[in-house]
């Protein structure tokens, strides 16, 4: 499963041998790195084979983590509809909002915060479009691994989900996104620091 990583300026690689979230589009871009293992399905219930199970294991940028917390963590999302498309997890193997404990969801809303201020820091998008989808008619595409999606948005990319065109165009690479949000990323909230 070892593929040497396409060289730089490799011009159109074709995604459609990677695992994940299909959501209908082609990508162009030259992704250097395999943040997912190939030929993973999110099928179990106990997490084998779920790439939100599987990305904390491995290294930050190998598994293209931005943030790390104590229950849950912060990642990019392989198939990004826009640049710094982040996803907030919990490493708990669960599918539902309502399935978090408290701990896990007042990290869950605190780590989504800090993506905020990482991603107004990094790129002043327009707008962002926060949202979990749940169940797979919902749209998830890991249904059975809660996410949170975080998308930063800009006048002129695309509408957010009825989105029919097959091509998407992306300016920059997933490490080269990932490292600026964690340059971004916002120190701990202290009583005497100053306010976002
Ligand atoms: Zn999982």
């Amino acid at each position: 499963m070892d593929e040497p990583p396409a060289p730089d300026g490799a011009e159109v690689t074709d995604a459609a041998d990677l695992p994940g979230a299909r959501d209908g589009f082609e990508r162009l871009w030259t992704p250097h790195r395999m943040a997912y293992v190939r030929g993973e399905k999110p099928s179990s219930d106990r997490g084998e084979g779920c790439p939100f199970c599987a990305a904390p294991q491995r290294s930050d940028s190998e598994g293209l983590i931005v943030h790390r917390g104590q229950h849950c963590y912060v990642v990019l999302n392989l198939f990004p509809y826009n640049p710094g498309h982040m996803l907030v997890c919990p490493y708990r193997h669960v599918p539902l909002y309502l399935d978090l404990d408290d701990g896990e969801t007042a990290e869950f809303t605190a780590l989504t915060k800090a993506a905020l201020r990482a991603v107004q820091q990094a790129s002043d998008p327009a707008g962002v479009n926060i949202g979990m989808n749940q169940g797979e008619v919902a749209g998830a595409g890991v249904a059975v691994h809660l996410h949170q999606h975080i998308v930063p948005r800009w006048g002129g990319d695309m509408n957010f989900l009825p989105i029919i065109a097959q091509t998407k165009a992306l300016p920059m690479l997933l490490e080269d996104v990932r490292q600026q949000l964690v340059e971004a990323w916002p120190e701990p909230p202290s009583s005497a620091g100053p306010a976002c």
